[in-house]
């Protein structure tokens, strides 16, 4: 199945991506790409147009099977976990580091220190140097702009893969002094197999802010992308082969939550499962885990994140703040802005301003230059942005501009805007995942601190203040992961991302990020001859 990326014709000027193809559309098991056990197929489709792209394999339980058992031999007898920085220091108590296991494997083939680092160098190059493609296969799949893909997302991507290559002979445990005459090592190993299911709003970060943890520790991973996006991981999946990896050690499953994802997260033989996706999803995931063997779970789940706008406020500024973290990548993030709470001195200006800047929007083919808003990833998400709007309306709120969807084809929907929204609202309360403002006036700063915080999620905040008291009160009293003090959206590799509350469980990217993935052992052994200690 060869296709051409249909362009924009419609628009005047010539597309700004390079033709893509969709080579890949197997699942990738034990390093070569395979069909579904059961020979069925699924569509994926264009965002702009709700056309087909392609069919893709749908894997369900014994294709997740079949990818387990390539990722447990590539952890148990493979050399991925195996290439690992040894450093002997003899018993020097408080400066030496062990590793595991060692660098010799049991037939005597020895791996070349940092091999790992080098192959997720090379994966890292391999990223920049499909750059436009791999951004354009994403934009296809998943409509966001192409500029974004290509200038942020994918460059985001090689990064983070040389972040975790920078760790892969930086994980060793220690050596501690105890209380009698023991040797004590403490050793981090990799935990083994890992699971991972990722969601359709960002396909190649997720894949990347999942792998590359994993891999700098020594694990071997499947991983299920989402079925609204199977394609840029199996064709990120294919590089990452090109660049050196052992086969097995990264096995990509397409296909559906309750048949794929489920039996992912209740496999016996996965040690360890990570998910992004909604709160719900997540609470299934996590039984899942706990009704079978226990494997240790971290969820990335979903937000309402607050942004606080206080009265000594550039209102421009703000405006412009508060309209990025909303409305970037179609309003489908997790940690989106979608409470915009405007202190009552700046109230009326502001709301005025962010619907001048709404209305400038650019909404149109993600494929042409200088579109700032595509198509929402599918109907089913497009219709639930349109009905929590309904909402909005019905409850009161005063819907400032938009509310429709935009064209008659594609999943467009306006970038909307509602003032006046109370609390107690469904737009106040839950995640609505698209182009949907809702500003929300306040008095004064204790109000707005117990506001912000009476939400069920904790993921991220905003705060707008010249003032550094008030910033500084306010990054200690909100309740999430992260706080974005005059910015937001602001992302790196060495930052860790993660919730508070029903947001989610752990930490993903930075230092943080490597303790999901390690076991933590302790050895104690007898120092028999006291007259050396
Ligand atoms: P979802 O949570 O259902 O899907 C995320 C991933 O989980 C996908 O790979 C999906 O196939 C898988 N999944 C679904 N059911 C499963 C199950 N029973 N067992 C194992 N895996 C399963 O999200 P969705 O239905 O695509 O979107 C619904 C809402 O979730 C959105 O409107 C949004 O509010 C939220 N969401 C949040 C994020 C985020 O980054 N936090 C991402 C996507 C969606």
């Amino acid at each position: 199945g060869v296709l051409q990326r249909f362009s924009t014709a419609a628009a005047a000027e010539e597309p700004i991506a390079p033709p893509v193809q969709v080579n890949y559309t197997k699942l990738l098991i034990n390093g070569n790409f395979v069909d579904s056990a059961s020979g069925k197929t699924f569509p994926t489709r264009d965002p702009r147009t709700g056309e087909v792209i392609a069919h893709v394999a749908e894997g369900d339980a014994e294709d997740i099977n079949r990818a387990v058992a390539a990722a447990r031999k590539a952890f148990d007898e493979g050399p991925w976990p195996r290439m690992t920085a040894y450093v002997n220091t003899q018993l020097d108590i408080l400066v030496s580091v062990v590793s595991w296991p060692s660098t010799m494997l049991t037939d005597g083939r020895n791996l070349p220190l940092q091999e790992r680092s080098r192959i997720l160098l090379r994966f890292a190059d391999l990223i920049e140097k499909h750059n436009d493609e791999l951004a354009a296969l994403e934009t296809w799949d998943n409509g966001k702009p192409y500029e974004q893909a290509a200038h942020i997302e994918v460059p985001m991507m090689a990064r983070l893969m040389r972040y975790y290559a920078g760790w892969t002979d930086k994980i060793h445990g220690l050596v501690v002094p105890a209380d009698g005459p023991h040797h004590v090592q403490i050793l981090h190993e990799p935990i083994g197999v890992a699971g991972q299911i990722i969601p359709w709003n960002f396909p190649l970060l997720m894949f990347a802010w999942k792998v590359g943890p994993a891999l700098a520790c020594g694990n071997t991973i499947v991983l299920k992308t989402a079925e609204q996006t199977p394609l840029s991981a199996l064709y990120t999946a294919k590089l990452l082969h090109e660049a050196g990896l052992p086969e097995g050690v990264v096995n990509v499953v397409s296909g559906f939550g309750p048949t794929a994802g489920a039996a992912l997260a209740s496999h016996m033989d996965v040690d360890k499962l990570a998910f992004t996706g909604s709160t719900d999803t997540g609470k299934i995931v996590l039984e899942l885990s706990a009704r079978s063997n226990l494997k240790p779970v971290t969820l990335e789940l979903g937000g309402k994140s607050p942004f606080i706008i206080m009265d000594d406020a550039d209102v421009d500024h703000a405006v412009e703040l508060a309209h990025f973290a909303l409305f970037f990548n179609q309003g489908q993030c997790c940690c989106a802005g979608s409470r915009t709470f405007v202190h009552e001195r700046v109230y009326d200006e502001f709301v005025e301003k962010a619907k001048a800047r709404a209305l400038k929007r650019v909404v149109g083919d993600p494929f042409r230059k200088g579109v700032e808003q595509g198509p929402q990833i599918d109907d089913e998400q497009f219709n639930k942005i349109l009905r929590y709007i309904r909402s909005g309306v019905d409850s009161g709120a005063i819907l400032v501009t938009g509310g429709d969807r935009l064209g008659d084809k594609g999943f467009y929907v306006q970038p909307t805007i509602f003032s006046d929204v109370q609390d107690g609202m469904k737009i106040a309360k839950e995640e609505i995942f698209g182009p949907v403002q809702s500003i929300l006036k306040f008095k004064d700063l204790n109000e707005v601190i117990k506001r912000a915080n009476a939400s069920q999620y904790g993921l991220a905040a905003g705060v707008f203040t010249n003032n550094l008291d008030t910033a500084n009160t306010l990054t200690r009293a909100l309740k999430v992961g992260t706080v974005w003090v005059n910015c937001f959206d602001i992302f790196d590799a060495a930052i860790p991302f993660g919730g508070y509350k029903m947001s989610g469980i752990g930490r993903e990217k930075g230092i943080d990020s490597l303790k999901n993935y390690l076991q933590v052992k302790a050895v104690v052994t007898p120092l028999k001859n006291p007259a050396w200690l």
